[in-house]
């Protein structure tokens, strides 16, 4: 999927919210669905951060996108819902949802991982995809051609050795994108996949292996192929499927 090429315009007259938009691969993601024609949300919790993005989409002059700040940990289903309520009025159409935002939480055995840093990490990681995608549900069946992207990790698929939450938040990621594929799949037209996006030099990436030298990890620019392929059209009819954006390597 590296070697797709995307039309210049493949995003045109869409509207995408992007969770995590303010920093790493969310950042980036938002910056490319602009550049090829979609009106992005930026949600996020940082409004500072969120306005920075705005500006730099508005500046390459993308269409102008929109700020929702969320602290996603505290996202319960009136929040969410309040949220739907405001894409609604706002741009009467949602096409697509990147469930990008995760924290890492701790890297420690089972036996000591802390149950509140647990909870934490469940709240962003897996419940706020849940009941912000079941808030958004409505307006994503209205559709001609919505596309939901939830972001999962290698540990997300076979869970490794001290990754606690994380990886069991992401295994949690894996499966409810099989669910709600299923679910979907003879109701209605959205697709709903997963991204892997592999190891990727982000501040995430930094924080899980603080001895790896930067210079060699993947910046999040050369992932966009994958997410522009299953946020756009040319990715219609398949749903429930876990990609990944680049050839697994190193442990992500
Ligand atoms: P970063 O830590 O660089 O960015 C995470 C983003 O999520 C930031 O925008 C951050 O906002 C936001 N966020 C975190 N907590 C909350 C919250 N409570 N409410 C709202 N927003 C929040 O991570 P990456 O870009 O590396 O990761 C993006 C996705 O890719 C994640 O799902 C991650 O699990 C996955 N991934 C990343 C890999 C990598 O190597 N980088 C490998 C495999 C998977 P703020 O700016 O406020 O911190």
């Amino acid at each position: 999927m590296q070697s797709y090429e995307a039309a210049s315009d493949l995003m045109k007259d869409r509207v995408v919210l992007v969770t995590g938009a303010s920093d790493g691969i969310g950042r980036v993601a938002a910056l490319t669905l602009a550049a090829h024609g979609a009106t992005v949300i930026l949600l996020g919790r940082v409004l500072e951060k969120l306005d920075a993005v705005y500006d730099e989409i508005v500046a390459a002059g993308h269409p102008t996108p929109a700020i929702l700040t969320l602290d996603l940990s505290m996202a319960g289903e009136h929040e969410c819902r309040q949220l739907a309520e405001v894409v609604e009025t706002t741009f009467g159409r949602l096409d697509g949802v990147l469930h990008n935002a995760a924290v890492l939480g701790d890297i420690t055995p089972l036996e000591m991982y802390d149950p509140d840093t647990w909870d934490f990490v469940m709240k962003v990681n897996l419940r706020a995809p849940f009941v912000l995608t079941q808030a958004l549900l409505p307006l994503l069946k209205q559709s001609p051609d919505a596309s939901v992207v939830m972001t999962t990790s290698s540990v997300g698929r076979r869970a490794r050795a001290f990754w606690g939450a994380y990886a069991i938040s992401k295994c949690g990621i894996e499966g409810m994108v099989q669910m709600l594929a299923d679910e979907l799949a003879n109701v209605s037209s959205i697709r709903v996949n997963a991204i892997n996006p592999g190891a990727t030099r982000t501040n995430m990436r930094a924080s899980a292996y603080p001895g790896e030298n930067p210079d060699g990890v993947t910046r999040p620019e050369a992932l966009m192929p994958l997410y522009l392929y299953l946020l756009g059209p040319d990715s219609q009819g398949i749903t429930g499927q876990s990609f990944d954006a680049q050839p697994p390597k190193a442990a992500s």
